[in-house]
């Protein structure tokens, strides 16, 4: 993709701190980070994202990530780690080729967490099952 800023860095022509690369998947510092050591990882082909993304490669993905969120835990100390994909611009999704964020969490770093809405009324919870469920 011309004008996507990932592809850019995955083909060397704009500059990112890269921490891992293997033969699909791409992991280098957020330029923007929640905390230091803030890993993106991206798929080295570009996808939009989850929907996208085939199944094999978002697999090669989680083991980056997992791979990842273990040197985190050890190299800087982690207290806590946030896996995260955001998924359209709805839910946050600013750059448009797939990515995990891999985020280092401190105790009282300050940065919190989704808060539930509400509880569910009677017969929600059902509902949304036979939604989800029938899509499978
Ligand atoms: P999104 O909101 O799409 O899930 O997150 C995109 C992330 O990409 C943001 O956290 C942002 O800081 C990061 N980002 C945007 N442009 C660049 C860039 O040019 N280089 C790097 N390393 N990160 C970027
Ligand atoms: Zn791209």
């Amino acid at each position: 993709m011309d004008n996507c800023i990932f592809c850019k860095i995955i083909k060397g022509e704009i500059p990112a701190h890269k921490v891992y690369e293997d033969k699909t998947t791409l992991a280098f510092l957020d330029i923007s980070p929640v905390n230091i050591g803030h890993t993106l990882v991206i798929p080295k082909e570009h996808y939009i994202n989850i929907y996208e993304t085939p199944e094999n490669i978002m697999m090669d993905m989680m083991k980056t990530v997992k791979k990842i969120s273990h040197a985190i835990k050890k190299g800087l100390d982690a207290d806590g780690i946030n896996v995260a994909m955001n998924n359209e611009g709805a839910a946050g999704q600013v750059v448009f080729h797939s990515h995990i964020h891999v985020i280092p969490r401190i105790k009282n770093d300050g940065f919190g967490l989704w808060h539930g809405k509400r509880p569910y009324k009677k017969g929600e919870e059902e509902m949304a099952v036979k939604k989800i469920t029938q899509k499978l």
